[in-house]
């Protein structure tokens, strides 16, 4: 069984590139962020934890426990029998060394790379849908609802100038590190994010492929 993580900054499009491969090899869609914002919707015990961290509005990550107690709660709540795309997660070496031990699956970590100008200036430019959380890129400035649902589109704190800023900081300090880690566990694919998302989700299913033939 294949499982796969996908690494990158803010606004690297990683989200979309998971969701979308996900949905072409019919895997379990993980999304951390996703799952976590549900939880906050709900106000459970976890939620009520996240809250209190986003409220702060610093950029800053979820503490690396509580994390993992709420990723072991859900993959145990899925189950294994099907592959999954991690997106947010790992996110430090200590998540990605639980991940090694609790996943009974191989794993393929993609690297989405893209500059620091193109980080912000997306950012800049995404709005996301209030009510379904459809997120739309490139948003010019008099678009207001959802063509989807008909909901109203927000331009999150998480991306404005400044968080953003902040959550590269967090990120080149955290996250890199797992880059390493998983290079030396040859689990690593480094891709080219600065194309269009069809561009890159084509080099991610011929990356795919290729490490299939190889297997
Ligand atoms: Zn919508």
């Amino acid at each position: 069984m294949q499982s796969f993580i996908f690494l990158g900054p803010p606004a690297s499009g990683k989200g979309t590139q998971a969701k979308d491969l996900a949905e072409k090899l019919g895997l379990i869609y993980f999304g951390t962020g996703d799952f976590m914002r549900a939880e906050a919707k709900k106000q459970s015990h976890f939620g009520q934890i996240f809250q209190r961290v986003w409220d702060e509005g610093k950029g800053n990550l979820v503490d690396d426990d509580i994390v993992l107690e709420f990723v072991k709660a859900k993959i145990e709540e899925i189950g294994q029998e099907k592959g999954f795309v991690f997106d947010g997660f790992p996110r430090t070496i200590k998540q990605a060394e639980f991940l090694n031990q609790e996943l009974k699956h191989n794993l393929t970590v993609f690297n989405i790379e893209v500059s620091e100008d193109s980080i912000v200036s997306r950012s800049g430019t995404r709005k996301v849908c209030e009510n379904c959380g459809k997120i739309f890129f490139k948003a010019p400035v008099d678009k207001r609802n959802c063509e989807v649902c008909g909901g109203g589109l927000i331009h999150r704190q998480e991306d404005t100038p400044g968080v953003v800023k902040k959550r590269l900081e967090v990120y080149n300090l955290q996250t890199k590190p797992l880059i390493d880690h998983y290079k030396s566990n040859n689990a690593l694919v480094e891709i080219d994010g600065e194309p269009n998302i069809e561009e890159v989700a084509l080099e991610i299913e011929e990356k795919v492929n290729e490490r299939r033939s190889n297997n």
